[in-house]
């Protein structure tokens, strides 16, 4: 029960990775905030799956890519849950093209939400942290940003920015006892990959070392490690967590 008595509050928390994240937090203690954007059935259906563990657990409706309702959705967490502990970023989009096709609102869109909103959701719950002198920030970046990838130059770039910034919020942070990691996932299946031609899935799962496709609980496990105490020590890292694929 590492995480008893925490609240963690995980974006993009109603399905996929992002919810194979919460149910690993709640399973573990955590009062958990999930927040979502698409489907309210979704949220509602997540919201009944975690609250068999036994812990606190609400959705909250909220676009991180917007500023001032990713604030109010921080501070109404805080209010209702009486602190945070764990900032989980794991909202992400996808608008694949080659950028000869790219444009400008594809590009912009994924950058919103994959990055800005990284940066929404740190930035709202940054002083928290500084005064409770405690804090787990994990976001999820990608293999993409370490290696760029043909058709995803908007996607790679905000897994990029992702990196930098957790970087750097690390460093500003590391003093006050809160630690910034990312996790760098492969090819995991979710909806996200779902929608891949079964050619271009055969293509990358036969180049995984380790010759499976990725679950969403092994992204979980190491979101997990890294918002726990035994990472104390470990921040501005970047875990790829992705089976061998861009070793
Ligand atoms: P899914 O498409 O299954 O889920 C994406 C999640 O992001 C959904 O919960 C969705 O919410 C949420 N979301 C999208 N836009 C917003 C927004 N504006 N505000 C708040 N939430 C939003 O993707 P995965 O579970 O596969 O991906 C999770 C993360 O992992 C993403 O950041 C993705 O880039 C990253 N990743 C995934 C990989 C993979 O192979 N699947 C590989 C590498 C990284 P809602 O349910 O409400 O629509």
């Amino acid at each position: 029960m590492r995480f008893e008595n925490k609240t963690a509050v995980v974006t993009g928390g109603s399905r996929g990775i992002g919810l194979a994240i919460a149910t690993k937090l709640a399973k573990e203690g955590a009062n958990i905030a999930i927040l979502y954007v698409g489907d309210e059935n979704e949220g509602i259906k997540a919201k009944e799956e975690l609250s068999q563990y036994g812990t606190k657990v609400e959705q909250y409706f909220c676009d991180v890519s917007n500023f001032e309702e990713s604030k109010k959705v921080v501070d109404q967490v805080i209010e209702e849950f009486g602190s945070i502990e764990i900032l989980v970023n794991n909202a992400g989009i996808t608008r694949d093209k080659l950028v000869l096709n790219m444009d400008e609102k594809d590009f912009d869109a994924v950058i919103n939400v994959n990055l800005k909103g990284t940066f929404n959701m740190i930035k709202h719950t940054y002083k928290h942290f500084m005064k409770k002198r405690y804090g787990r920030i994990c976001s999820t970046a990608s293999i993409v940003g370490l290696t760029g990838n043909a058709g995803q130059a908007n996607y790679s770039a905000s897994k990029a920015g992702i990196i930098g910034l957790t970087k750097s919020v690390a460093k500003e942070l590391a003093g006050r006892g809160v630690t910034a990691n990312a996790v760098a996932p492969g090819y995991i299946a979710t909806d996200m990959t779902s929608v891949l031609p079964d050619k271009v899935k055969d293509a990358m799962k036969a180049q995984i070392p380790a010759k499976r496709i990725g679950t969403p609980d092994d992204v979980a496990d190491v979101v997990a490690f890294l918002c726990s105490d035994d990472a104390a020590y470990v921040t501005g890292e970047v875990i790829r967590v992705d089976g061998g694929l861009a070793m």
